[in-house]
């Protein structure tokens, strides 16, 4: 298979990780008989010099004239985040990414490796039950893309913000998240708050019609409150779990702080054309920029979603899946998940180390 991916590194930590998830992606085409040609865009800070934008005309033109994007992260140091080359870098870069490829969906999977449960929050009791599932948010609807305002009644200041959904934005992410789950444990949760929400009310009804595609996958609803409680009180139980926009957005990174550092976690957003980004769920770290230190897992993760659900190439992603778990089982740890006992693994070292197990 020859395929082409843009490469947007972006800033902090974003080129050194995206550096080893290329080297990871060019041993699995090497073995498996594929050819992956990369065509690097400027992004974030790193756009900003040269162009004075965060997501330059020439950035989108690599990302339209590509399969699929590898995306690293954005953003400097917080104390510097009034200065023009950082002000609303996010928005401009990813918002206006999400915007222009219209991506619906965003995955983000939370998984505690065995190995590593002593690094989760949660008790061991709770986490040592397997935590592994995968969080499908709706992108481009709710109350994020509706209605905001002002006004003044009675001489108050009153706000204003509508949450919007249309039944095919539902039946979009929905088929999205069935999809998934029926090649992962056939279960889905989908989450919304139906006793109080019409929006929540028309997701649930949508849901369920949906579901009549997907008879291997079983379907629960639940209300928004109950999952944040049982994301945490016991996240074992959750395969899939589907949700709308402002729910997705903070049930995401409350299971994200759940594998025990964000070098862990990657994520994937994709349209209903199945063109995808991929970058890690974390950001730029700019306080490891350089030091050769970061965990390459979320970037390399990323990498091998991208394999998967932009190139079908299933196997090949598995092997990386795989090449991690082993990596992390023969106790290879970088900095941010190691015990005060294990040695620490440069960003390269750790590379290096899941390269050798790819089977
Ligand atoms: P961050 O995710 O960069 O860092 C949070 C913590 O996680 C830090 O302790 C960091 O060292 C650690 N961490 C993150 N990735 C790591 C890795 N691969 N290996 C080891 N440790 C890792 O979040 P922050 O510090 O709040 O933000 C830093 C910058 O990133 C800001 O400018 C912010 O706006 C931006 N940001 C970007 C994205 C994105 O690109 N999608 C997401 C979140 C934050």
């Amino acid at each position: 298979m020859n395929k082409k991916i843009a490469l947007l590194p972006g800033d902090g930590i974003g080129e050194e990780v995206c550096t080893e998830a290329v080297r990871v992606l060019d041993a699995v085409a090497a073995a498996n008989g594929h050819s992956f040609e990369y065509e690097k865009g400027l992004i974030g800070g790193a756009a900003w010099d040269d162009h004075q934008s965060h997501f330059p005309d020439a950035t989108l033109k690599v990302c339209q004239g590509s399969d699929a994007i590898l995306f690293g992260s954005i953003g400097g140091p917080i104390d510097l985040a009034h200065e023009p080359k950082w002000k609303d870098c996010e928005k401009n870069s990813i918002l206006a990414l999400r915007k222009a490829f219209n991506f619906n969906a965003n995955f983000r999977p939370a998984k505690v490796y065995p190995e590593l449960v002593d690094i989760c929050p949660l008790r061991e009791e709770v986490a040592g039950k397997g935590v592994d599932m995968l969080i499908v948010r709706e992108l481009l609807g709710d109350i994020y893309f509706g209605e905001h305002r002002r006004e003044t009644r009675d001489g108050r200041r009153v706000a204003i913000d509508t949450a919007e959904y249309t039944e095919d934005q539902i039946a979009s992410v929905a088929h999205t998240a069935f999809k998934a789950a029926s090649k992962r444990r056939k279960s889905l949760v989908s989450v919304d708050k139906a006793n109080v929400l019409e929006t929540s009310r028309l997701w649930r009804e949508v849901v369920k019609e949906i579901s009549a595609d997907y008879p291997d996958v079983e379907l629960e609803d639940m209300f928004v409150d109950n999952a944040a409680m049982q994301i945490i009180r016991d996240p074992s139980r959750f395969d899939v779990v589907l949700t709308a926009n402002l729910f997705g957005d903070i049930l995401s990174d409350a299971a994200a702080v759940l594998p025990g550092s964000l070098g862990l976690t990657p994520s994937a957003s994709l349209n209903s054309e199945g063109f995808g980004m991929y970058e890690p769920q974390g950001g730029s770290a700019p306080e490891l920029e350089g030091k050769g230190v970061a965990n390459p897992i979320a970037q390399i993760l990323s990498a091998g979603m991208l394999l998967k659900f932009s190139f079908g190439l299933t196997k090949e992603a598995d092997s990386i899946n795989r090449a991690v778990e082993k990596s992390l089982e023969q106790g290879f740890r970088t900095a941010d998940i190691a015990s005060a006992e294990s040695e620490k693994l440069s960003t390269t070292e750790m590379t290096n180390k899941i390269i050798e197990n790819l089977s």
